[in-house]
Formats: C-alpha cells, structure tokens, sequence
C-alpha cells in the first residue's frame, strides 16, 4: 500500500501488510435498488454481500474507504459473545433468552470463520483467546466458565501454574480459554469482504458520503454530494460517523477511541520464552491490555479516551505496560502505532432491528464487533430479504442516549476509575502471592530448624527420664512422720 493509503487506514501494522485494491468510484448517477446501507464497515459489508446473495440489489455508500477506521484498524481477534458480560446478560433477559443471543453470536464468529476458508483469505489464522485474571479468584473464574458452558461455549479453565507457563509474567493468575476463538488480520478480512460482496452482485461506492435520508414512504431517499438513492430498505451501518444524517441515532453510540502498537521484531526466542501462547490474550474487560504474537512482533492495544488523539501518545505508556507485564522482553522498540474509533452503546450490547419501516440498524458493536458485524448483517439481510425475525431478540436492548458530552465524561472518568482500581487490586494480589510465598519459605525455615517428629518423641523421652531421675528420693533419710517426702514415685 502506498503511503497516503496507509495514512487512511490508520498508518498501522495491518495497512502496511494489506493488499488494498485502487480506490472504487464515487456515486455519480441516481441509482435505484432494493438496499441502501451507509457505511462500508464490517456491519455494511456483510449486510450488503447476505442481501446480494440472496437475488436483491444492493448499493453500499461509503464516505471515506472501505473499512478505513474500527473494521480496519481492530486487533483481530474473533470472540464468541458480546462486549457486555454475560451475567449481566442473563440478569437482564433471563437463560434462555441469553442462550439464544449467544448462539447468534457464535454464528457471527462461524461466519467468519467459513468465509476466510472458503475463499482462502488467509490461511495462517491463529486459534484460542484467553481471558486471564491479574487477581487471584479461582471460585469467581469457575463460575464464570460454568456461566459460559451454560449459555453454549466450549471452555477451559486454565489454573495460575498452568497460565504462567504460557505467559511467564506473575501477574496473571487463572484464566478461561476460548479454543473456538481464532485471531485474523482484520483488514485483509474487511477488503475480501467487500470483493465477495461485489461478486455476489453488490455496489460499492467510496468518497460518497450519505448527507440525509427521507425515510418516509415505500421508496426511501437518500441523498449524496453527486446523486441520489431510491431504496426500499436502508441500512445504517454508519457506527459513530453517521453524524447528521441521523443525529437522534448517532447520540445513542458513544464513541471511544483506543491504541495499538505493534513492536518491532523480537528475537524469536525471547519472545516465544515470554510468550509462548500464539492465540490472543485480554487481561481485562476494558481498555488495558489485549495482545497477541503477530509473526515476529508483539500486537498490544489499551487505553481509551472520548476525544481524538495522536497514537504515538499513547505508544510510550503501552510500551511500560509491555515492559511491566514481560520485563524479560527488555525495552521494546514500537515501529507502528494507531488508533480506531469504536461505538459503545450504553447497556454494551449491539443494536440491531427495524427503526421504523424498511430503516434498519446495524450499530453499537463496540470492542467485540468481529463476530457481531458479522451476526448483525447476516441477520438484518434474512429479515429484509426473507422476513426473519431473529433480530427482535436484541430488542430489550432498545436506543438509550448516551449522554453526549456528559457521557463521554463519565465513560473517561469511569474508565480512569476502572484502571486505577484494576491495577490496586492486582498489585494487592500479587503482594498477597509473595506474602503467601514468604511465610511458606519462613515456615519451611523453622522446620527445617526443628528436630523430626520422631527425634522429637525421642527427647521427651529423654527429658521425662532426666526429670525422673532429678526427683527420685535419697535412700534411708526418711520424711517427717516417717513417710517418704511428697513428690516421690511412690508417694500416693
Ligand atoms: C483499536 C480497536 C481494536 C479492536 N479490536 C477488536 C477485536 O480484536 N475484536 C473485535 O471483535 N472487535 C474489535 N474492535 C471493534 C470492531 O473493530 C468494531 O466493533 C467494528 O469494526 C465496527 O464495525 P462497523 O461496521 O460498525 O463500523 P466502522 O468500521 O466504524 O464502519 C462504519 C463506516 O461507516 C461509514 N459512514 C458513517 N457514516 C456515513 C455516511 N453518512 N455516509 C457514508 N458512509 C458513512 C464510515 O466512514 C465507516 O467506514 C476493535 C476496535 C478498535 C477501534
């Protein structure tokens, strides 16, 4: 890719490594077609290739390029289940419903999975997630995992000594393993995405921003610098760029920006003797820290803010979180660094479903949208094309307001509050672990000081008998009245 792409998508490790075809023309003509989606992230692409392969036409509108921000810039890893947890989840709807959202979920990971093997698209996908703990809680981890074979996923629990072999750092703990969970390069996935689509028949139309919608009536309008859209159906699949178009839709996504750096090359030996886990690792619910070993680098993302900032910012203080969790890996050296924007709604799950007639959202993925987008396209092209209604099972998740600026205050100072509480709570652990370990040693000590249990019977022995012999009475010199002294072995 040649530099002004790369700075597009982000200036990132996957940009570079991308195979990105020449940009597709803008939207110059009317067109008229059963589909319109906005947005030519993951959640658009994959709507627009389900409905194309279904017979419909379909047009996507793309205002930048294809998957230039989150779809393009994300870490990759592809996980079952949703950004929110899924206690909450089954406090909110119940088992039976949460079993029913999980399987849609792993039907997006599934998706994801089946598309790159039947078309190739990159064979060296790495396999497993683990989700380690930097506190010691063995019974809340094995609940967890309990909760997570209830609702349907295949896990492993995987004990502190066991996870230290895999990750040499003290400061993990247990963990749960996804084996289903598999990590990709995210780009290469959305650009393929978006050349099936357009195999299966779909339009896609870069540098051709929607700037308003007249959604009311049986043919829709959309309207772009250059031309106009009539559709029956439109898709909004904008994320948190879809700004004016639909402001009251746009406030329920809270936008949060986070970092990666990807290292330079380590030397294979130090880096597999540090890490020799090669799927993906989160040792955390938030921001801080997701990594994973790509070829000979070290992928690392954390941190969050509300508003834009420059990556290399962020680099220096994932660079010490490196250095803090893997200090035998020395001073990295970081030679990319980037950013990508990712849309929160407030209860932290999808938000999917008809707005109102033939308007259909596909938004709010947040950090887990590999497997999501993926669920949600498949799910609003069956219910555009064959009236499906699996979606409807997102609606306890309904539009929430994410508090505008306030919002974005509180997710700051909420995500500040979490990280400072994490770390304290971890550093406690571990401090709890060495003082374990040091009264173990200290108790070892004084054992090994002591004389064993059998020397130990054998100088009571030996003290009984001294005493005895110190009390035994001298012969012939009877007490008072004639009778032995008190104290003495025959005394009554
Ligand atoms: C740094 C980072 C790491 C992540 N890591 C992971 C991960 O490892 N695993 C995981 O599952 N998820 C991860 N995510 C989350 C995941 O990337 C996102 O949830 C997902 O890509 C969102 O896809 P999307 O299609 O909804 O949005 P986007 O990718 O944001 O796409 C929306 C598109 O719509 C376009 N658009 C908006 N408005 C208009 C308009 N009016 N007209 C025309 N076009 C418009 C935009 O230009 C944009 O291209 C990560 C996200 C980030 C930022």
């Amino acid at each position: 890719m040649d530099a002004p792409d790369i700075a597009t998508y982000g200036s990132s490790l996957f940009a570079e490594t991308a195979i990105l075809p020449p940009p597709r023309a803008p939207l110059t003509l009317d067109a008229d077609v059963d589909v319109c989606v906005i947005g030519g992230g993951l959640a658009g692409l994959t709507t627009a290739r389900e409905v194309a392969r279904r017979g419909w036409s379909v047009i996507v509108l793309e205002a930048n390029r294809i998957a230039w921000n989150a779809s393009g810039r994300n870490t990759g890893f592809v996980l079952p289940g949703f950004g929110q947890s899924p206690d909450v989840i089954v406090e909110r709807v119940g088992l039976d419903h949460a079993r029913a959202l999980w399987a849609l979920s792993k039907a997006g990971l599934d998706y994801v999975r089946l598309t790159m093997q039947e078309h190739d698209i990159q064979p060296d996908v790495s396999d497993g997630w683990l989700a380690v703990s930097k506190t010691d809680r063995p019974e809340a981890i094995q609940s967890e995992a309990d909760l997570l074979r209830n609702l349907g996923s295949d896990v492993d629990l995987l004990p502190t000594e066991q996870i230290r072999e895999l990750l040499k750092t003290p400061h993990y703990f247990q963990a749960i393993g996804f084996p289903e969970a598999f990590n990709i390069h995210p780009l290469n996935y959305a650009l393929a995405l978006a050349r099936l689509a357009e195999e299966a028949g779909a339009r896609i139309c870069e540098g051709t921003p929607a700037m308003s919608i007249d959604p009311a009536g049986i043919r829709k309008r959309v309207t772009t610098p250059h031309a106009r859209v009539r559709a029956a159906h439109i898709v909004l699949a904008g994320n948190v760029h879809l700004g004016n178009i639909m402001p009251e839709i746009a406030r329920t996504v809270l936008p949060v920006r986070t970092y990666v750096v990807a290292t330079k090359a380590i030397e294979k030996e130090k880096l597999s003797e540090a890490i020799a886990w090669r799927g993906s690792v989160s040792d955390t619910d938030w921001a801080d820290n997701h990594y994973r070993v790509v070829a000979d680098r070290l992928v690392w993302s954390g941190r969050m803010t509300t508003w834009d900032a420059n990556p290399w910012r962020y680099a220096k203080g994932l660079r010490r979180d490196i250095r803090r969790v893997f200090p035998q890996l020395g001073d990295v050296e970081i030679d990319y660094a980037w950013s990508g924007t990712l849309g929160n709604a407030v209860h932290r799950m999808p938000q999917v479903g008809e707005l109102i007639g033939g308007v259909w959202l596909a938004s709010g993925f947040g950090g887990h949208g590999l497997n999501t987008t993926a669920m949600a396209g498949n799910m609003i092209a069956r219910a555009i094309v064959d009236g499906d209604t699996a979606w409807r099972l997102f609606l306890p998740f309904e539009l929430i307001w994410a508090g505008g600026a306030l919002g974005r205050t509180v997710a700051q100072v909420s995500y500040w509050t979490y990280r400072t509480k994490e770390r304290l709570a971890a550093s406690a652990a571990r401090k709890a672990e060495r003082d374990r370990a040091s009264g173990k040693a200290m108790r070892r000590a004084q054992t090994a000081s002591k004389p064993a249990a059998g020397d130990l019977r054998q100088r009571v022995r030996d003290m009984r008998e001294k005493q005895a012999a110190r009390r035994k009475p001298s012969l012939g010199k009877p007490g008072k009245n004639g009778r032995p002294p008190n104290g003495s072995p025959d005394a009554p």
